[in-house]
């Protein structure tokens, strides 16, 4: 049997080449890199003038593939993935599977730029901040003065939030964890909570959610990005892929600014079928990437700037929109930093801290990665449609 399927893709072309969809989630950075220079030599052969852009600084090589359209066109889609590191795993997997999609492959007039792994730290060390402990997605804030932002909000959550003794894992830690959140739910408003915390803080350099106090070098990448590949382009659809927030299984569409007649409507007309940070149930982020982009794109090229327009992908995984899913999502969250600062005595604690950090990012079920796989394509597809237009 292995041998017919070896052979099968040298009749069918490229396409067939495509693994089981579960191939795609590799669990090291090195895979990950690997399947990523792979890929490209996939799109090279469909499109021989398909480019890989390299970005080398401290923390290693930040690699895009540049695939433009097979006729000329000036309508793009960006796609970037591990802007928190930790979720590039999914991020790659799916930025792999879309160029082996036949629709992405027999698309036209639409150009394609792949950023693979933004937060090349992260995604080798399987943490969601960089070396500095900087949150990307809270970093990239145009005005800078924002870098010295009220915390007030989190200052009261601080010792919660950032516990300074050695990390344990286990029913004890659990029942603390989780009586204080109760504790604090009740004074303060799970609402209340949710956005003061995710919003993202500039005070507590060890703490979750750090936004930095200057620029990350990724910034340099991005001005690259804009002077070779978004310049000249008329149209630009922006996605960043995240995992963790939301529902386990459902690919949110998360945007950032008014509802009211918001262009993304356009891409996608469904009721409800984005999630505006506004609402009750998600949060709005300071410092965050696709504000930051689009900014940085009408600034640099100005009358020239593409209409441009971008979203969150979102791939929920701990249904942390309900309560325990949301107290969950915080407690994996919180003893990963904690034990990053201060390691548990006992190794198996600080494996176990690790999985569960992990698995939160990174589901290993099967069933879960299909189903957000499914639903990638519809909206991608969406997307392409309104590009194409
Ligand atoms: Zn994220």
């Amino acid at each position: 049997m292995r041998k017919i399927i070896l052979i099968l893709p040298l009749f069918f072309g490229v396409r067939l080449l495509a693994a089981d969809f579960n191939d795609y989630f590799k669990n090291s950075f090195e895979q990950s890199d690997k399947a990523f220079d792979q890929a490209f030599q996939t799109v090279k052969k469909i499109q021989p003038k398909a480019e890989m852009h390299e970005f080398t600084f401290e923390q290693g090589t930040i690699k895009s593939i540049y695939w433009p359209a097979q006729i000329k066109s000036d309508k793009l889609l960006v796609l970037f993935s591990g802007t928190h590191g930790i979720e590039a795993f999914v991020g790659s997997a799916v930025q792999r599977w879309l160029i082996d999609q036949p629709y992405m492959q027999d698309r036209k007039d639409v150009n394609i730029l792949l950023v693979h792994g933004l937060n090349v730290y992260g995604f080798k060390n399987k943490r969601r901040v960089n070396e500095q402990n900087i949150d990307l997605n809270r970093n990239f804030i145009s005005d800078r003065s924002a870098f010295a932002s009220d915390d007030s909000g989190y200052e009261k959550l601080n010792d919660y939030l950032n516990p300074t003794d050695d990390a344990t894992y286990g029913f004890l830690s659990d029942a603390k964890f989780m009586w204080t959140a109760i504790v604090k739910m009740a004074k303060y408003g799970l609402e209340n909570l949710r956005k003061s915390v995710l919003r993202g803080q500039y005070s507590y350099p060890e703490g979750l959610y750090y936004g930095g106090n200057t620029t990350v070098k990724q910034w340099d990448l991005l001005n690259q990005l804009i002077d070779k590949y978004v310049s000249g382009q008329t149209k630009l659809f922006v996605v960043d892929l995240h995992t963790g927030y939301g529902t386990r299984g459902k690919l949110h569409l998360l945007a950032n600014g008014d509802k009211e007649g918001n262009p993304l409507y356009q891409v996608f007309a469904e009721k409800n079928e984005i999630d505006f940070g506004a609402d009750k149930k998600f949060y709005t982020v300071q410092g965050e990437l696709l504000t930051f982009f689009i900014h940085e794109i009408n600034y640099k090229l100005k009358n020239k700037a593409p209409q441009s327009v971008g979203i969150t992908f979102e791939y929920g995984t701990l249904d942390s929109q309900k309560t325990t899913g949301s107290i969950e999502s915080l407690r994996r969250m919180v003893y990963e930093n904690q034990n990053f600062w201060h390691p548990a005595q006992n190794p198996k604690d600080a494996e176990k801290i690790k999985n569960d950090f992990v698995e939160m990012f990174n589901p290993s079920d099967r069933e879960w990665r299909k189903t957000i796989l499914d639903q990638t394509e519809v909206k991608t597809k969406k997307i392409i449609d309104w590009l194409s237009k």
